[in-house]
């Protein structure tokens, strides 16, 4: 009897620290539950403006070839009304609405229906069904990985319908971009209302919600971590990996096409734009396992800022550098090439060197050998919703050892050969690394604080044992 008493005593302690964990836990981990006046700004900002500049970037190559600065010019001088730029704007056809349901389809159905086969006969590659990282609420789910086998069965059926069977020709994307603009950004706003909506009614995992009362920022920042329909349909997956970087590719094959097209020969610029980019896009599905461990699905929700920016955004303003190209065909001399191509690959080799070496770190729970050496950590822990303790651990040593987002440094090394490799004429091509410096110095601080949220104290003695965030003894 009165070890009956004692149970139940214990019981009804361990569900009362589970609360105090949940909230404790839900409050810290993860996305915002309260918006500051500046992260709501900004947000207001990104809704009214983000749509704009890509409208803006399009446009200025379309009217413009690519100058920023005359359209402003004109509409300043009275040299043109807003109206004159608009109706000479593309609409949206029925060609465009035909082609981009067609491709949208297409990827759904590749996503859903074809189990992966790559992993069986690609020695290293890792795909088929694979489990993400712990959820704030506990949960791990399962991801069907199969990117790298549809980017590869798309591009054998554009290489063949667009040469040889001519079903279509390889400049379809080019000649129809604006309309598919419209296109994408009906699809954006869609899945992004769906998801704020689905959210509120019909959760994947209610526990995964995040509610602040703001709308604006929930409509952005996401209500659902992990939004699916049915067992497999994850939105967060599809999005992002497909519809929006299987097209990249196919956009730059379709911009090499028009400046054949156009001017008889495809630039060495064109060449180092779609191989380097080329090779970022391969190195994402070949390793689509290991970004589920990435920041964007490990910790965003999904909203606009996922939903529209992977339809709209990425594609468009990620592509901006072959865009360019087809308007001015630089030819680079021998030396600004290599030298151009020499910085993209070392880009690449720390980018990819850097993201393994965590990766493997994670996988083998520290048993790896990282340079040659075992590898050096700092032991962290965290709690989940459901109050369970995790054990973790943070590297201290290889890349890691460097600087604490070595990682991004890799990154943006890379995304300046992009830009340099279309010379420095115009300012267009150079959105992508302002853009990326932005964007992965704003993520380096972000995650620090989210780190920082998870494992408290002992993300303090990591941040003293690895002081710099991306450049050693700079920054
Ligand atoms: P990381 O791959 O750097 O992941 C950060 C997470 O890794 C942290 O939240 C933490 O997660 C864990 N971590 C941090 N430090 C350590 C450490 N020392 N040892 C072990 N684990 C650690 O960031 P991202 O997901 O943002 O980026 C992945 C890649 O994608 C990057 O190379 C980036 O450049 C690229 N990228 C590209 C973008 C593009 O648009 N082209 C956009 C965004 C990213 P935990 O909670 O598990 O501890």
């Amino acid at each position: 009897m009165a070890a009956h008493q004692e149970k139940k005593v214990a019981q009804e302690r361990k569900h009362k620290n589970t609360q105090n964990d949940i909230q404790t836990s839900q409050g810290q981990w993860g996305r915002a539950w309260e918006v500051d006046w500046f992260s709501l700004a900004s947000i207001l900002f990104l809704l009214l403006f983000a749509p704009l500049i890509v409208y803006y970037f399009i446009m200025s190559c379309d009217q413009y070839q690519c100058s920023l600065t005359q359209p402003l010019i004109d509409l300043l001088t009275g040299n043109k009304h807003l109206s004159d730029i608009w109706n000479k704007t593309p609409t949206l056809t029925y060609r465009a609405a035909g082609i981009y349901s067609l491709w949208v389809t297409f990827q759904v159905v590749l996503y859903m229906c074809i189990p992966d086969f790559c992993h069986k006969f690609l020695p290293g590659y890792v795909g088929g069904v694979q489990e993400g990282a712990v959820t704030p609420a506990g949960v791990v789910n399962k991801y069907q990985i199969n990117g790298l086998q549809a980017w590869i069965i798309t591009h054998v059926l554009w290489f063949a319908n667009a040469y040889y069977f001519h079903f279509f020709s390889p400049t379809i994307i080019f000649d129809n971009w604006i309309p598919l603009l419209w296109c994408a950004n009906i699809l954006g706003y869609a899945v992004s209302t769906f998801a704020m909506i689905k959210g509120y009614l019909f959760p994947t995992n209610a526990k995964d919600c995040k509610f602040t009362g703001n709308f604006f920022y929930d409509y952005m920042m996401g209500i659902e971590f992990n939004p699916r329909i049915g067992e497999w349909f994850d939105f967060k997956l599809f999005f992002n990996g497909r519809p929006g970087i299987v097209a990249w590719t196919l956009i730059n094959l379709s911009y090499a096409a028009k400046q054949q097209e156009l001017y008889g020969q495809v630039t060495n610029s064109m060449i180092l734009v779609n191989v380097l980019q080329g090779i970022y896009v391969l190195d994402f599905f070949w390793n689509e396992a290991w970004y589920l461990k990435t920041i964007d699905i490990c910790h965003d929700h999904f909203g606009w800022y996922l939903g529209w920016g992977d339809c709209v955004w990425l594609p468009y303003l990620y592509t901006l550098q072959g865009l360019y190209l087809v308007y001015h065909p630089v030819q680079l001399c021998t030396a600004n090439a290599v030298g151009i191509l020499t910085l993209g690959l070392l880009g690449y080799y720390i980018f990819r060197a850097t993201n393994h070496q965590k990766d493997l770190f994670r996988r083998t729970n520290g048993n790896c050998r990282i340079w040659g050496r075992k590898p050096e950590y700092i032991e962290c822990s965290y709690t989940s919703v459901d109050g369970t303790k995790y054990y973790s651990k943070l590297m201290t040593s290889g890349f890691w050892g460097w600087a604490r987002h070595f990682n991004y440094t890799g990154d943006l090394m890379g995304s300046l050969a992009y830009c340099l490799a279309c010379g420095f004429e115009h300012i267009l091509p150079y959105f992508y690394i302002i853009y990326m410096t932005i964007l992965l110095t704003h993520r380096c601080i972000r995650d620090e604080h989210r780190c920082f949220s998870k494992y408290g104290k002992d993300w303090k003695h990591y941040t003293a044992a690895v002081p710099y965030r991306l450049l050693p003894g700079i920054f």
